[in-house]
């Protein structure tokens, strides 16, 4: 080994006493001494690696111990930091499937918080002094509010799925239209769903239209269950067809066959009166008569993430006798966020108000341009034209499932920091803390302040000033 790479190596500080400097001690508070030495040791094997890698000729003539230590400091400082994190986010999809799908309300927020510090009733029924049952809770509010005989909830909408189609239709056919074998969000994809379920599919029609009569001539004696499923994030456009829930519902019923719909998103609330496109709600589903109606309870719905299961009261009870319920049972952290956010359906301005999700979908575009005119002031006013935030139309949308695509007018901010290039910013603001997600778009960074939450605001300063900060400071 050449001289000078030796030297290097020799000049590498012990564990020991890198964990006695005054500067690494600082960043040891809430660490165990074990575990802030094994960081220690993983900055010195990398800072040994590098030292190894590099040419003859970039080594330089001594290791430099005041960057080393920052470093050391820095992956302490990570090291203590949650792995989960809030974010801001500023990329106009409002269910964003990476980013949590929606945020609760308050009062569900409220609710989580104390199921999560006390005990609470979630089993037990307070009446007659004796075992109760998880589903109890929220089984009145959900046939209430939706005219459903009954119903069920479970830990997401492919729980739902997969437990309905395992319930009713294990080892037998079940019927799909081919232009509904969809995949959604890479890990649900309709035919491996249905065969985790037991179910062997049948797929009927074409990828663009398929007719009652393509269901009505696939089913044989070994048939249990019609199925439809939203489409979500996929569109066929153009020259097609699909046949409606109520033609098969009444199909079904002739055949005495299980009909189930699987509706992805489902919203409580018709969102046409706010421009948006019609699109049946749950209420809608349910009135048809079908058997079995699944959705998510974090897209549209605006609550936790759960599958919640509607329906009749005789496929329902099938599904509640099947011994995979018990492994895909809520939480009560999720029933107490579940129950707050659809309480507040009891009152429909309430739930367009107090839901974010709601909120942000039909937010009118006046008050969104209000908001992004007064945030770039803001950013004026703070970083005094150091960082420039200039007002932009965008568009926005809804995510996750119904009406995924569907665009929303919205407003941006074009963030610019020179010298940065609009993807260093993005990548620089992603790792700011709070992280704020953005987009770029034809080589402008754009934030866009629809996705924006009303708390948001002192973080994305925050985030901001840390990355002019640290660009500042280079
Ligand atoms: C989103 C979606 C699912 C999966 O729901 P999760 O709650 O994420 O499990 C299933 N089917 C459709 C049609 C969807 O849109």
């Amino acid at each position: 080994m050449d001289p000078a790479r030796a030297k290097l190596l020799r000049q590498l500080p012990a564990v020991d006493e890198v964990l006695r400097h005054p500067q690494v001690q600082a960043a040891l508070s809430g660490l165990s001494r074990p575990f802030a030495a094994e960081v220690v040791r993983q900055v010195i094997a990398s800072a040994r690696g590098e030292i190894l890698a590099a040419p003859a000729e970039g080594l330089p003539a001594e290791f430099d111990v005041a960057a080393f230590l920052k470093a050391v400091a820095a992956e302490l400082e990570a090291a203590r930091r949650p792995s989960l994190t809030r974010v801001v986010n500023g990329t106009g999809i409002i269910i964003h499937t990476n980013l949590g799908r929606s945020p609760l309300a308050a009062a569900a927020q409220e609710a989580v918080l104390e199921a999560a510090r006390s005990y609470s009733n979630l089993e037990y029924d307070l009446k007659r002094g004796a075992r109760g049952s998880r589903q109890a809770h929220l089984e009145e509010l959900l046939t209430e509010l939706t005219k459903a005989e009954a119903a069920l909830v479970v830990n997401n909408n492919a729980a739902a799925v997969m437990l309905a189609l395992s319930s009713l239709a294990a080892g037998k056919e079940v019927i799909i239209s081919r232009g509904q074998l969809v995949e959604i969000g890479g890990s649900f994809r309709m035919p491996e769903i249905m065969a985790a379920s037991g179910a062997i599919l049948r797929e009927v029609g074409t990828t663009n239209k398929t007719y009652l009569k393509d269901y009505e001539r696939a089913i044989t004696g070994d048939t249990a269950l019609l199925l439809k499923v939203h489409p979500s994030n996929f569109r066929i456009v153009g020259f097609t067809r699909e046949v409606s829930l109520t033609d098969l519902v009444s199909l079904g019923r002739r055949y005495g066959l299980f009909v189930m719909e699987d509706l992805g998103s489902g919203c409580f609330v018709d969102l046409s009166r706010f421009g948006l496109e019609k699109e049946p709600t749950v209420q809608d589903a349910v009135a048809t008569g079908c058997d079995v109606v699944t959705f998510s309870g974090d897209k549209l719905l605006g609550g936790p993430q759960a599958g919640i299961i509607l329906g009749r009261r005789e496929a329902l009870e099938r599904l509640r006798q099947n011994p995979q319920l018990r492994a895909l049972r809520p939480d009560k952290l999720t029933l107490a966020g579940l129950e707050a956010s659809l309480r507040l359906y009891l009152d429909e301005s309430r739930a367009l108000a107090e839901l974010p999700t709601l909120a942000m979908v039909t937010r009118p575009l006046a008050e969104v341009e209000r908001h992004a005119r007064r945030l770039a002031r803001l950013i004026h006013k703070t970083f005094g034209g150091r960082l420039k935030a200039q007002v932009k139309e965008s568009v926005a949308r809804v995510g996750g499932g119904a009406l995924a695509q569907e665009p929303l007018p919205s407003r941006a901010l074009a963030l610019s920091l020179p010298p940065l290039a609009p993807h260093q910013l993005e990548a620089r603001l992603r790792q700011a803390s709070p992280p704020i997600i953005t987009r770029v778009e034809h080589d402008t960074l754009l934030l866009d302040v629809r996705t924006l939450l009303p708390h948001d605001q002192p973080a994305l300063l925050a985030g901001l000033k840390m990355v002019v900060e640290s660009l500042d400071s280079e």
